[in-house]
């Protein structure tokens, strides 16, 4: 057992075949599969773990292609509805040579945006140990009141509810209503996990210190999680809190780390959520997360380059 559900949009990056360069400078783009919860529950299929994939593809290519992908990589597809009428999502996503993240997405709207409370596949939500979502699929309806209605299922099943808001603000009509919207789901997590940068949009701080990331503490979580990068992690249960270090890596691209950091953290929670009130385990598993999100940052694309258990462990007896 132990099955994780991810839940969300699942698209293809259009990324340039050259570095350092404009969208509209680039000569051509490469396809390259993402979405942040599609990308955790193939990280935890690779580690070994059980994973189920819940969002709406375009009934064309790209749909079936991702839905491939999903199940080449042994995750389950059965909670994917195909849209007759709208297209899989594409985004074009170019690292600029000042180093800035150009965004530009194709959902207008796309299948994603499209899932219905009706389409949820309730059997497998109800049977998942642990639920996991971002806040893309929050942005418009109908996908939103089946976000709001997949979550309430797994948590009346007793399901652990893992989030992670992945702030894309492109996306969202505002700042103030992307933060109001990711807030407004926030009691309802077991576990949180925020970037560097999201603690200081969702908190208004621009320091990353412990009293700016407990502001973000609610009563019902058990675990807050702050990523740094290539500095590790912070941890904040209601009992103690620490940090983990990063590890070195020639990192080459660091799409998906995050994904990689929490679908690792999860696969391992999933058997036994006692591991989070217990420090000296859970820092095992953070450090085995950061092992995961390192190694994801030394290869091109997010889901090539999601590591084995095997790797996670070279890299771990390794040291640093
Ligand atoms: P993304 O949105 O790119 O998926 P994120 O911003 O959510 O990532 P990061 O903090 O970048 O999350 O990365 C998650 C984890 O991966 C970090 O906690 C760290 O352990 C590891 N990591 C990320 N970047 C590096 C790096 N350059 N070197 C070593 N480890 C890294």
């Amino acid at each position: 057992d132990g099955l994780i559900v991810s839940f969300g949009e699942m698209l293809i990056d259009f990324v340039p075949t050259v570095s350092g360069v404009s969208l509209a400078e680039a000569p051509g783009f490469l396809k390259a599969p993402g979405g942040a919860p599609a990308n955790v529950a193939i990280a935890v299929a690779r580690l070994g773990g059980k994973a189920a994939f819940i969002g709406k593809l375009g009934e064309d290519e790209f749909g079936h292609m991702l839905a491939g992908i999903l199940k080449e990589n042994g995750v389950s597809a059965d909670g994917i509805p195909f849209d007759k009428g709208a297209r899989t999502a594409l985004a074009f996503v170019t690292l600029r040579a000042d180093g800035e993240r150009e965004f530009m997405f194709y959902r207008n709207p796309s299948a994603d945006m499209l899932l219905t409370p009706d389409e949820l596949n309730l059997e497998l939500i109800r049977s998942a140990k642990v639920f996991h979502y971002g806040s893309i699929s929050l942005i418009v309806e109908p996908c939103r009141s089946a976000h709001l209605k997949a979550m309430q299922v797994a948590k009346d099943a007793g399901a652990l509810l893992s989030y992670d808001p992945n702030l894309r603000l492109p996306l969202w009509p505002s700042a103030d209503e992307a933060r109001k919207q990711i807030m407004s789901i926030w009691d309802k997590a077991d576990v949180i996990k925020v970037s560097d940068v999201e603690l200081e949009f969702l908190t208004g701080s621009d320091k990353i210190d412990d009293a700016s990331a407990m502001s973000l503490w609610h009563d019902n979580l058990k675990l807050l999680l702050v990523t740094l990068g290539e500095k590790g992690c912070r941890y904040y249960t209601k009992n103690f809190h620490g940090s983990i270090d990063g590890y070195h890596v020639k990192a080459v691209d660091t799409t998906g780390a995050g994904d990689s950091f929490v679908g690792a953290l999860l696969c391992k929670i999933v058997h036994d959520h006692d591991i989070i009130e217990d420090e000296p385990r859970l820092k095992e598993v953070l450090k085995f997360s950061c092992a995961c999100g390192a190694i994801t940052t030394t290869k091109k694309g997010a889901i090539p380059a999601l590591p084995t258990e095997k790797e996670v462990i070279s890299l771990l007896k390794g040291g640093k």
